[in-house]
């Protein structure tokens, strides 16, 4: 497949010093991108376009996740030749595709010839206008193309990416990862700008608790952090959270909790050099974040405590959760909110906040080094003793795959599970038997055994998930 790759105009903007440095790193990202898929791919790139020819379908996804890339048209590229030779050509090619339908001719041209985009889309036009009909206000169908360097690249469809700028070229940073659905959304509107980033997880409910998580900072990684090797930093916080509750008024409970994350987040941040620490909170959608508990809970440690979830509804950031696959995931992740008071403050003032904070004794490089380290992606990918990287004989296979997914690559013998209703699977059901439960690339699987292990079932997971056992072993 070769495909036609656009630039974001947060890129195209800028001087042209800064831009190419952008696009190098765009390309390199880009380059990372296909590897981690196993899809060998060339990359070349003239002054406005990235060119990619991989010989997968399956680059187009990959490619429009990258961020910097506006959008992506696989293409046919060909030696040009003059206006007749488009013409011709073009009819030949699309004249089956108009057929009937409503079409539009859209042609640039930035070569040195003697024709302009113009002339393609008045002549190519009128080729075509013996089998559809020209529309261009409504068209049914574009017929695109690009001549440049002698090369002409033909293309009907675009997908767009999502823009933004590409991932590394705006310092780094720490997010203070929850599992819930703010925090994913606001590491990836972080990655969108362009900043690296490491999470910081404080883990309140243990080893449930962190398998819960483990996905959603893995999809983080895997999905839309090309180009770069997020850290994942797990700290152990489920003493603090006790000495809190004894210690800490209770309206103030959950506010020192945050300071301390904040100071967590920043330890982090000094041992990997990071400019600033991410949360997922909005203005106003708990009680603790109100503007004046905001105010309260100042900065982290002299770094900016960046919210890119600020002003934000919950429902928007609900759809960008669905969109870039955090959604389910963070659905499945525990509330732990034994901390949350009755009362909560609204309007903690400073001093007050800063009254309860002393009451709790808190070294955050200590906490830091009480915790560990994960390089992502991790997957849990074999570590664990749940995992096997083979399907057993007699198994019975639970496929975790969305629906289409599953359709489109079937695995057979294997009983369709929805990961969300694991309630409705009957243990007995299973006695005496070994289930493995699989998913496309072994994020979810590997909690889902661990699930399904508490309700008594046997169960396994299938480490690197389906997608790893049906590609050739290399
Ligand atoms: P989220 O949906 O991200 O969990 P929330 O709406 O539940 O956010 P809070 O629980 O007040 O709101 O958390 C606000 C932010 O504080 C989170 O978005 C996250 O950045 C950070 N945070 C909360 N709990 C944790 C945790 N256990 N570990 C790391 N960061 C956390
Ligand atoms: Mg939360």
């Amino acid at each position: 497949m070769k495909a036609l790759v656009r630039l974001s105009p947060d890129i195209t903007t800028k001087a042209p010093r800064t831009r190419a440095r952008f696009v190098r790193r765009l390309v390199a990202n880009l380059r990372a991108a296909l590897d981690a898929e196993g899809i060998p791919a060339e990359i070349e790139r003239d002054h406005v376009r990235i060119y990619v020819d991989a010989p997968d379908e399956r680059a187009l996804p990959v490619l429009r996740r990258v961020f910097g890339v506006h959008s992506v048209s696989p293409c046919l590229e060909e030696p040009a030749g003059e206006l007749d030779d488009l013409v011709r050509r073009g009819e030949e090619l699309y004249a089956d595709a108009v057929r009937g339908r409503r079409f539009a001719v859209r042609a640039r041209v930035r070569d040195r010839v003697p024709y302009r985009g113009q002339d393609v889309n008045v002549a190519l036009g009128a080729a075509l206008a013996r089998h559809g009909k020209v529309d261009l206000t409504t068209p049914e169908i574009t017929v695109s193309l690009e001549v440049r360097g002698g090369v002409v690249r033909w293309y009907t469809e675009t997908v767009r990416g999502e823009g933004g700028l590409p991932l590394g070229v705006q310092g780094r940073a720490v997010v203070l990862l929850s599992g819930g659905f703010d925090s994913a959304v606001a590491a990836w509107l972080a990655m969108r700008r362009g900043v690296e980033i490491d999470l910081v997880f404080c883990r309140l409910g243990g080893e449930a608790h962190e398998r819960a998580v483990f996905p959603i900072a893995d999809l983080l990684a895997l999905d839309w952090a090309a180009g770069s090797a997020p850290r994942l930093f797990v700290v152990p916080f489920e003493e603090l959270a006790e000495r809190l509750a004894a210690d800490v008024i209770e309206p103030m409970r959950q506010l020192v909790l945050k300071r301390l994350m904040y100071r967590t987040a920043a330890a982090v941040a000094r041992l990997v050099r990071a400019e600033a620490v991410v949360t997922g909170e909005a203005l106003g959608q708990v009680s603790s974040q109100t503007l004046r508990n905001l105010r309260a809970l100042g900065d982290a440690d002299g770094l900016p405590v960046l919210r890119p979830l600020l002003a934000w509804s919950k429902e928007e950031i609900i759809a960008l959760a669905r969109r870039i696959g955090t959604h389910d995931l963070s659905a499945g992740v525990p509330e732990y909110c034994a901390l949350v008071p009755r009362k909560p403050a609204t309007g903690a003032s400073v001093a007050a906040l800063r009254r309860e904070e002393e009451k709790v004794p808190f070294d955050p490089f200590a906490a830091v080094r009480a915790g560990r380290r994960v390089d992502l992606p991790h997957g849990m990918a074999g570590q664990d003793e749940l995992a096997v990287t083979e399907i057993p004989e007699g198994a019975v296979v639970l496929d975790l795959r969305e629906e289409e997914e599953a359709r489109r690559l079937p695995l057979p013998g294997a009983l369709r599970v929805d990961p969300l209703a694991l309630d409705r699977l009957d243990p007995a059901e299973f006695a005496g038997k070994t289930v493995v439960v699989a998913c496309r690339r072994g994020l979810r699987s590997a909690w889902v055994a661990f699930e399904l292990r508490r309700r008594g079932i046997d169960a396994f997971h299938l480490a690197g998930g389906l997608s790893r056992l049906r590609r050739p072993s290399s």
